[in-house]
């Protein structure tokens, strides 16, 4: 694979950028690469585009630098794109993909099939944080670039827990660790702490959640006027899907919100049995095997349907 300098030849003005509603592994390789290259390259003139990050992630320097919406016209001599599964999922800063003189996508969505320039994809890889870090040269990571790949890789492995996590995903972590960050507290404080008025939301998604297909599904779901109610959106929601995998005998979960009025965000998270990237790839979305998302219109009703008929389109196949 090439390395990072060799990507960066020629170039003096570049821009960074992730995928809308950005999560751990988005801010955390989009951070890394910008503090990477101030640190090693100060030749160079670089931006990052963030689509408003949670504060959860505040302990990754320069954050306050992060541009939240894009400035007028410009060509980038390289735009890099980390973490983006798809062209059109590119949040705010698309234009300058498309301006740019040369494009870069840092990757590990199975559902990627490059659409930049230059495509560094590994679907078998943790996170787009990983993929990242193979590019980078190791004796250059500091603790400022260690904090934001650790944040990444952490978030996409549920804390070095989900099947995507290898062995040299834990020989990476161990790496970054020696540079001496606080990383229980970053674990804590941008993973596992709640709201309470989070907390209290899933609990009653929980409480409200149904199972179908004989006990191997199990659906949790919130409509706009109970979000309203709570005056919660879809950044505090993350967290539900994957409790609501953890119930027994569950082989797919899936938890829907409404965006607006009959119009879903539908996240999906497998045991194993189910690739759930091609349900979300069947309607327009993407992910990987065992997390996958998309964007459904319709009553919730629908929706639901919708997918689990594909959810049960799989197992029935396995049975046969
Ligand atoms: P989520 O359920 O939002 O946590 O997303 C799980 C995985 O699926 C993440 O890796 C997302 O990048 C991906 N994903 C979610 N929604 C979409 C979508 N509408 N299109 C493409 N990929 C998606
Ligand atoms: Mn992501
Ligand atoms: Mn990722």
């Amino acid at each position: 694979m090439e390395r990072i300098e060799e990507i960066l030849d020629g170039v003096t003005t570049m821009g960074i950028a992730g995928h809308i509603r950005p999560d751990g592994d988005c801010v955390g390789s989009c951070m890394a690469l910008y503090l990477y290259i101030k640190e090693w390259y100060p030749g160079i003139q670089v931006d990052v585009y963030l689509d408003h990050p949670k504060p959860v992630f505040q302990h990754i320097d320069c954050m306050d630098e992060i541009k939240m919406e894009a400035e007028g016209e410009k060509a980038y001599d390289l735009f890099v794109t980390c973490d983006v599964s798809a062209r059109d999922r590119l949040a705010l800063a698309g234009d300058y993909f498309e301006s740019a003189k040369k494009t870069a996508c840092i990757d590990h969505h199975v559902s990627n099939r490059g659409f930049a320039m230059e495509n560094h994809i590994r679907g078998d890889v943790s996170s787009a944080c990983e993929v990242l870090y193979g590019l980078l040269d190791p004796e250059k990571v500091d603790r400022s670039v260690a904090t934001a790949i650790y944040t990444g890789m952490a978030h996409d492995t549920g804390v070095f827990q989900y099947s995507s996590t290898s062995p040299q995903t834990m020989r990476i972590a161990a790496k970054l660790m020696e540079t001496g960050f606080n990383f229980s507290k970053i674990i804590d404080e941008s993973f596992y702490e709640k709201t309470y008025i989070q907390n209290q939301v899933m609990g009653r998604v929980l409480a409200e959640s149904i199972m179908l297909l004989d006990g191997k599904c199990i659906v949790g779901y919130m409509k706009k006027r109970d979000m309203d109610f709570y005056g919660v959106d879809g950044k505090d929601l993350e967290g539900i899907v994957s409790q609501l995998r953890l119930t027994r005998g569950v082989e797919v979960a899936m938890f829907l919100y409404e965006v607006e009025s009959q119009v879903f965000k539908v996240s999906l998270r497998s045991n194993g049995c189910v690739d759930v990237s091609k349900i979300a790839v069947y309607f327009g979305g993407g992910g990987h095997m065992r997390a996958a998302g998309c964007d459904l219109a319709g009553s919730m009703y629908d929706v639901i349907n919708n997918v689990s008929e594909q959810i049960e389109k799989q197992l029935l196949g396995q049975e046969a």
